[in-house]
């Protein structure tokens, strides 16, 4: 461990004064309130039953400020279309909350309010009924990822009501469904929707390691290898699956080399870079599922391979997909075999060129607000805000509240430090306050 990570775990154990700008009880307590009445509402999805009653909860707030609300629900035939499946259930409420402050630009402010299952290994309740507040941590399913930035959001708009701020900017809040599912989120259908307007969009849902502005595009994959079955004491009157799936992982490796060789103009997090020695994204390749054959003494007539391709914003989905036939095409040639692909693309890539005005405003009010640079950076996981803005066209900035490393988002004992919840308010507040009357 460097000794910069070294320190700044250290920060955190005292309760995360890195950052230095100091503590307040009046900010903590209100965000914590919010907080709290966030995280009791158990909105995990599969299946995601909850979301209504966490937009019933959120609408009077919204309204206290001064917000027109909308209740957006999903549409069961677009649902049923596009996105559920046996295991969802529940309506898909959505949150659209908007204020005109008379000014010329609007700012569309997102994230999502579903979180992933609790899963095991928690060492405080992952639901709680109470905040639960451990060195200057608090602890709970979606404390980080992402219902802390929804609180602090709240905190924010109130700090701004009580201190007479107005906005710099007219203000257009999406807080959706279904995002850690993929495919179809609530997010997506805004987009279609055309409930996005605005000329800039701030992702709350990440962390704070930086302020990105690229991610990869995400394309699964199935590869079905075919074979003959048999029995198997006499395997040369078939054709073993699962050993050329083998030989077909094999070739795959070439193409998995030149995939990943790809990188991006987008810049990895600091620590990223620390910890790897990369300097950009790249483009991924992986098999990560091998599934196939009935029993030992039986020859298995088919394998299938799935796995993930995650292509950087330079690249063209079908572009991919072609390099991808292409690589299938040769291996079928040089060995003989029956193979079927099939590619499902996800979410795609976003970039917002860093020197880009609305990046520059995000960058400063969050390096001021932590006290540390941020850093404009990419990631190559892929988000569902990507095909949003590849309708709108907007530039957008992705900066949320927890640490990419400390919070353990969708792992046990999920937390986020008070000072970062506290920092994430100063953030808001500095890049949407402005002290000039209209
Ligand atoms: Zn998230």
């Amino acid at each position: 461990m460097t000794e910069e990570r070294r320190r700044g775990r250290e920060g955190g154990r005292e309760g995360g004064r890195e950052g230095g700008r100091g503590r307040e009880r009046g900010a903590e307590e209100e965000i914590l309130g919010y907080l709290k009445a966030l995280v009791k509402v158990p909105t995990f999805v599969p299946p995601g039953e909850n979301y209504g009653e966490i937009v019933d909860w959120l609408v009077p707030i919204f309204e206290g400020f001064g917000f027109e609300c909308e209740r957006v629900e999903m549409p069961e035939a677009v649902f049923k279309e596009r996105q559920k499946t046996a295991e969802l259930s529940g309506a898909r409420v959505n949150l659209l909350a908007t204020k005109d402050f008379g000014v010329a630009e609007t700012v569309v402010i997102y994230t999502h309010l579903d979180v992933v299952p609790a899963g095991e290994g928690w060492s405080t309740p992952p639901f709680p009924a109470e905040p639960v507040v451990k060195d200057g941590r608090v602890y709970g399913r979606g404390v980080a990822d992402s219902k802390g930035a929804v609180a602090a959001l709240l905190t924010a708009l109130n700090k701004m009501k009580e201190r007479g701020l107005e906005s710099r900017y007219n203000i257009r809040v999406a807080l959706t469904t279904d995002e850690e599912l993929g495919l179809y989120s609530g997010l997506c259908y805004f987009a279609d929707e055309g409930l996005l307007q605005g000329d800039f969009l701030l992702c709350m849902d990440g962390d704070n390691e930086g302020v990105c502005v690229a991610t990869d595009g995400v394309l699964n994959w199935e590869l079905k290898v075919c074979g003959q079955s048999c029995h198997s004491s006499v395997p040369f009157l078939g054709v073993n699956a699962v050993e050329a799936a083998g030989l077909v992982i094999g070739e795959l490796a070439s193409l998995k080399k030149k995939v990943e060789s790809r990188e991006s103009r987008a810049a990895c997090s600091p620590r990223m870079s620390e910890l790897t020695g990369r300097r950009h994204t790249t483009a991924v390749f992986n098999v990560t599922m091998v599934s196939g054959g009935v029993k030992e003494n039986i020859i298995p007539a088919s394998c299938t391979l799935r796995g993930d391709r995650r292509y950087i914003p330079e690249e063209r989905v079908e572009v991919v997909v072609q390099e991808f036939e292409e690589a299938v095409e040769n291996i079928r040639r040089r060995h003989g075999l029956e193979l079927e692909l099939r590619c499902e693309p996800g979410f795609p890539p976003m970039f917002t060129d860093p020197d880009e005005d609305w990046v520059k405003r995000v960058q400063a009010a969050a390096s001021n607000s932590f006290g540390v640079q941020k850093e404009i950076i990419g990631v190559q996981g892929g988000l569902d805000v990507g095909y949003a803005v590849q309708k709108t066209g907007q530039p957008v900035c992705a900066f949320g509240v927890g640490s990419s490393v400390e919070s353990n988002a969708h792992g046990a004992d999920e937390n986020v430090r008070l000072q970062d919840l506290e920092n994430y308010v100063r953030f808001l507040v500095r890049l949407l306050g402005s002290t000039s009357t209209k």
